[in-house]
């Protein structure tokens, strides 16, 4: 029997140091927990072996070795799979032999020095009782034909099972893949070689496997990695046919056989089974025309259209293609009894499905956002058909309220969260942004809700989501209640949250946990042990940090005064900038910010873990990185063309003097003070204890600036377009790329200011990463940072630039940013001036500070307890 039995094994080939950049770049910066990552986003991905080498001159391989297998062995979800220990020299494997315990695969031995050395070898892989590849390569060299390839193979065969007793079953062969389409004529016959040699062995050679490393046949082709894919998938089409039985491969990234281009595919097997005289001509021919494309799926052949109406619908949802579907639901509407089945069956189905991918790890968030886009128009497009209360409630597994608290304004991940509940069968009423609790509280009455969830991004939407936690217990609710967003934390819902409300609290770092948690919350079954476990986990941590907080102890402020920063002010001129007084830009061109976008923080928006660039061609998750990317930069052409951004800035400079731990400014208006707090941690090795005003000259002769930016109020409203017509995708793209270019935009103003405006590193000319890590003289600290913690001092910031009126960003009560694509912050141009986090301070830093404010130290206290730098002396917390 020739034909494989369907049970192709993936080998990940991404822990692999001459494979891979990325992962040779961890191993060597001895980054494990980012390289251990690796393995388990390859066995995430589907990986049922794990390829792993360390071959690299400047490495110590065997150490490396072991020490990765090592790591491995204590991951139980990544050491379930066996290891590949792949390596050219022996002392590697049989190092990497000694870690592992479950069933190991050595890659790999041959016949190149000599029966007896292959032997020994052979005997010491046997006494492991490991599973062996072995190589199509003897004395005389690689085997390139398939008559060579076989008959090699047989020799080995022979030698291990008549001499050794090997277990044939423990025999993987390899009969070498080559590069085909190279322009050289010998090279044609390649890949037919390997698949008629993988046909002889499993043919003649009972038992045995065969195994290949894929990404070798397209190695014509480097940098066209769309052509190399389609290559990919082609080959290991013929080869499993022919009898291949696992292979080492990017798994993750290979498109289907059906969803090649036929035109491609056909140029392809022409090259691959060298059907042709001119194969390569042709194929190189069509690779340049697929060169930069922006993946299979963007050009694939339509054959899915043939199916029926069930399975397009489906297939449209996975692939998130909303091309057709007014055609397909009104088809459906026409079989189904009833319109409201359209989505009972087949939209509910395949949603289904996308919830399951999903949950496995299979399909990213912006894939199923593009599946609820889908999802949202076919209900659209039903809903005038169907009664309206039969539609509300039908198959919802419960409703669940969402709500961005009192005094904020960032959505994004509410969004994202409620699309993925809503993905999951879970009927979600989305409140938008800033709302009261009483709203809340309300809206949670009268629809009978099952859950509550708020989202906040800023600090003081902490302190309002203690406020709703103790407004609903005062209600006497018991629903869950539900904490996410950027500021809020596993820690401050245990201390601060938890100890409000009687109901379970639970907190969500990330909407793919969204379901499972919810999930728990409305089982019957689950709820109650769930929730107490979560409750006796918050309260140990709540324990374990009122403990520390009572043993940290910290200096006086007094003490920290005299410890704070002095620097030689005699010996230093500071610069002084080319203006006093703001200056605004209005409409500012977006070409200029475009290339002063940090993607990095745009991936991590969309919970697409991974480095950028690297993500782009990340095994895992490069595909949908690759496609939300090319999206964006669709959309950024789309924001240019259309003028749908008007960004807008403000920014100035006054006159500054430091007086301990405030800054005096004197300016056109008046005079203004600007509070700083310092820092008092029991000073390490000499540091000094730090607050923002030792940066600013007590001479009366240095500057500081501020300055706020924002990308708009019009593009936000092109966002809300968007969700009003249901395009939930292009809505969260939108806002993600308005923060993308705010940040942006002060990054670049930032750059100006040093060289231009204040011009005190007139020559600095710095690339985009260099930026983005700030190497360069001075800093922009944000009120609401940790250096700067209180976000009432934004108030002081905003009347120092006119900043609404100039600039049309407003503050809410909670000083959050509207519109919230804006960033804002201080110029400090000192040479030794560095971020650095408050920490802990005292009462009676508190109180003085409240005082120099003119605030109540009450209010001071709420302010900065949101942001867990400060914790009032009685413990609220209940044990
Ligand atoms: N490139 C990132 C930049 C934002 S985060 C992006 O595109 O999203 C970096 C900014 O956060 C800094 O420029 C500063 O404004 C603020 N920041 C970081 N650490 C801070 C600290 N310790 N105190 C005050 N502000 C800080």
């Amino acid at each position: 029997m020739t034909e494989n039995t369907g049970t192709f094994v993936n080998i990940g080939e991404r822990t692999n140091v001459t494979g891979s950049v990325r992962f040779r770049k961890l191993i060597s910066e001895k980054q494990y927990d980012t390289a251990l990552e690796i393995a388990r986003q390859q066995v995430d991905g589907g990986a049922q072996i794990l390829d792993v080498n360390m071959d690299e001159g400047l490495l110590n391989s065997e150490a490396e070795m072991s020490r990765y297998l090592n790591l491995i062995a204590s991951e139980p979800d990544i050491s379930r799979v066996p290891i590949m220990i792949d390596s050219s020299k022996w002392s590697v494997i049989e190092a990497g032999l000694k870690c592992l315990q479950g069933k190991s695969i050595v890659n790999s031995i041959s016949l190149k020095e000599g029966e007896e050395q292959f032997l020994k070898q052979a005997r010491l892989v046997h006494r492991y009782g490991a599973a062996m590849v072995v190589m199509a390569f003897d004395e005389k060299g690689q085997a390139e034909t398939a008559k060579r390839k076989y008959e090699i193979c047989k020799r080995a065969y022979d030698i291990l099972v008549k001499e050794i007793d090997f277990p044939p079953e423990d025999i993987i062969f390899d009969p070498n893949i080559f590069a085909v389409a190279t322009g050289i004529d010998e090279h044609n016959d390649y890949a037919l070689a390997f698949f008629e040699g993988t046909k002889l062995i499993k043919q003649n050679l009972p038992h045995v496997h065969v195994s290949g490393g894929v990404s070798n046949v397209s190695f014509a082709f480097r940098g066209n990695n769309m052509v190399r894919e389609a290559m990919h998938t082609c080959f290991l089409y013929h080869a499993i046919k022919a009898g291949l039985d696992m292979a080492i491969v990017n798994a993750g990234s290979l498109p289907g056989y059906q969803d090649i281009p036929e035109d491609l595919r056909e140029r392809i097997e022409d090259v691959l089974l060298n059907r042709s005289q001119n194969a390569t001509d042709r194929m190189l021919e069509i690779a340049e025309r697929y060169r930069g494309s922006t993946g299979i799926t963007k050009i694939i052949d339509n054959t899915w259209r043939e199916q029926t109406v069930d399975e397009r619908l489906e297939h449209a949802l996975i692939h998130g293609i909303s091309d057709f579907i007014e055609i397909d639901v009104e088809e459906a509407r026409q079989k189904y009894d009833k319109p409201i089945q359209v989505i009972e069956i087949p939209l509910m189905n395949g949603m289904n499905l996308v919830g399951d991918l999903f949950g496995a790890g299979k399909m990213f968030l912006p894939q199923v956002v593009k599946s609820a886009r889908v999802m949202k128009k076919a209900v659209s497009i039903l809903l005038p058909y169907i009664e309206k209360q039969k539609n509300e409630d039908h198959h919802s597994k419960g409703k669940i309220l969402m709500a961005t608290v009192n005094g904020d304004v960032h959505d994004i991940g509410k969004n994202i969260v409620g699309v993925v509940l809503q993905c999951n069968n879970y009927q979600v009423i989305d409140l938008g942004v800033m709302v009261s609790c009483a709203k809340i509280l309300e809206v949670a009455a009268k629809e009978k809700v099952d859950i509550i969830g708020l989202s906040g991004l800023i600090t003081p939407s902490l302190d309002e989501m203690v406020y709703v936690g103790s407004e609903m217990q005062r209600a006497k609710l018991e629903l869950p209640l539900l904490i996410g967003g950027a500021t809020t934390s596993k820690m401050h819902t245990a201390v601060k949250i938890d100890p409000t409300y009687n109901g379970p609290v639970v907190h969500v770092t990330d909407a793919s946990r969204s379901v499972g948690v919810v999930q728990a919350l409305l089982s019957r079954d689950r709820r109650s042990a769930y929730a107490k476990s979560i409750r006796a986990e918050y309260q140990t941590m709540a324990k374990k940090r009122y403990i520390s907080r009572i043993d940290r102890n910290r200096i006086t402020i007094g003490d920290a005064r005299s410890n704070r920063s002095k620097f030689e002010w005699s010996n230093y001129q500071p610069p002084k900038p080319t203006f006093e007084g703001i200056k605004v830009f209005d409409g500012y061109p977006l070409q200029e910010l475009i290339n002063r976008i940090d993607w990095q923080p745009f991936f991590t928006t969309w919970e697409l873990r991974g480095r950028f660039p690297d993500i782009i061609d990340d095994p895992l998750v490069g595909k949908a990185a690759r496609s939300l990317w090319n999206d964006a930069k669709d959309m950024l052409k789309q924001i240019i063309d259309n003028k749908w951004a008007r960004p807008r800035a403000v920014i100035g400079f006054w006159a500054a003097k430091s007086d301990m731990d405030d800054i005096r400014l004197t300016t056109d208006n008046g005079e203004f003070v600007v509070h700083t707090l310092r820092q008092q941690i029991p000073p390490r090795s000499n540091r000094a204890n730090l607050a923002l005003s030792d940066y600013i000259s007590p001479n009366g002769d240095d500057w500081l600036g501020g300055f706020t930016v924002t990308a708009g109020k019009e593009i936000q409203e092109r966002a809300k377009n968007f969700e009003e017509i249901g395009d939930v995708y292009n809505s969260i793209l939108l806002k993600a790329l308005a923060d993308r270019l705010a940040e942006a935009f002060a990054e670049r103003l930032h750059e100006r200011v040093r060289r231009e405006f204040w011009g005190y590193a007139t020559t600095e000319d710095l690339s985009n990463d260099s930026l983005i890590a700030e190497d360069y003289q001075g800093i922009r600290p944000a009120p609401g940072y940790p250096a700067c913690p209180d976000h009432t001092e934004k108030r002081t910031l905003f009347d120092l630039l006119d900043a609404e009126k100039q600039v049309g960003v407003n503050l809410t009560k909670s000083f959050a940013m509207w519109p919230a694509a804006s960033v804002s912050g201080w110029y400090f141009s000192h040479p030794s001036a560095r971020y650095f986090g408050l920490g802990k301070i005292d009462r009676d830093q508190v109180e003085d500070y409240a005082q120099r404010k003119g605030m109540s130290t009450k209010l001071i206290e709420r302010w900065l307890a949101s942001s867990l730098a400060y914790d009032t002396e009685k413990s609220e917390i209940k044990f």
